[in-house]
């Protein structure tokens, strides 16, 4: 019958994609993807010559219906994103949600996924984790949303980008305290790859210290809160007042 497969790809190594999704990418009538070029590359590499359909943010509530209905005239599609797993801070969500209520399946092919890979080598506790996704673009925004995390009790996983590591490991300091343990792993699976652990500030001071810590995608981990979280919250408040007056 006619599947929707949602295949994970690599989140850097092009090894790590797997054999079944190898497969399942040649052998479906067409895939969709996030940005077809970014894609064309991966499947070029690979010698599959399976056709594009573009499926990103701005085109896919009105793509949806049309994937939908070839789905149901009996074709298989394949769903990508550009890295890692589909519909994970990635576009897919709208697209499987209309294709489960029109009755069609759904299977995924699973694979790589920065932020469990994270998780896998963070030294943190993973037997409960809260993934929050990427944090507001804005100071204000994220601030907020920060201080709706402090009391937190699981491990926080956050997804970012190099432009605004630095300022959201202050806020996290801000928000949560000094204290906190967490664990930055960037680059996963490339060629700088680098998992840094320790405190909350002494990772912020790192970052600040090393502009190559700076660079690439990141995920960022930090332990939840503990019984004292009042007093690491405040104590977090006094540190980042001290270290504003240092931050660009
Ligand atoms: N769907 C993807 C997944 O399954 O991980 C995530 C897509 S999201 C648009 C991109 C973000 O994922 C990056 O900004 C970074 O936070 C994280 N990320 C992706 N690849 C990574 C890698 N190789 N190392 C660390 N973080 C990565």
């Amino acid at each position: 019958a006619a599947t929707l497969f949602v295949v994970a790809t690599p989140i850097g190594n092009l090894a790590d994609l797997s054999a079944r999704a190898l497969e399942t990418l040649r052998t479906v009538d067409a895939i969709c993807a996030e940005d077809t070029r970014r894609t064309g590359q991966l499947l070029s590499h690979f010698g599959i010559a399976t056709p594009l359909v573009a499926l990103h943010e701005h085109n896919e509530d009105a793509m949806a219906e049309r994937i939908v209905a070839r789905l149901q005239s009996g074709q298989s599609l394949a769903l990508v994103s550009d890295a890692g797993t589909p519909l994970v801070s990635d576009p897919g969500y709208r697209l499987v949600k209309a294709a489960r209520a029109a009755g069609v399946a759904v299977s995924p092919v699973p694979g790589a996924c920065a932020a469990i890979a994270a998780l896998s080598v963070a030294g943190l506790p993973s037997d409960r984790f809260a993934f929050e996704g990427f944090l507001p673009a804005k100071s204000a925004a994220r601030r907020e949303r920060l201080s709706a995390l402090a009391g937190e009790s699981r491990t926080l996983v956050f997804y970012e980008s190099s432009h605004r590591i630095a300022e959201s490991l202050a806020d996290l300091v801000r928000a949560l305290g000094p204290e906190r343990p967490a664990t930055i792993a960037r680059e996963l699976t490339k060629l700088f790859e680098t998992v840094l652990a320790g405190k909350l500030a002494e990772l912020l001071a790192k970052v600040q210290a090393d502009d190559n810590q700076r660079k690439g995608e990141f995920v960022v981990m930090v332990q939840g809160a503990g019984e004292d979280a009042g007093a690491q919250i405040a104590e977090g408040r006094r540190v980042y007042a001290l270290l504003n007056a240092h931050l660009p």
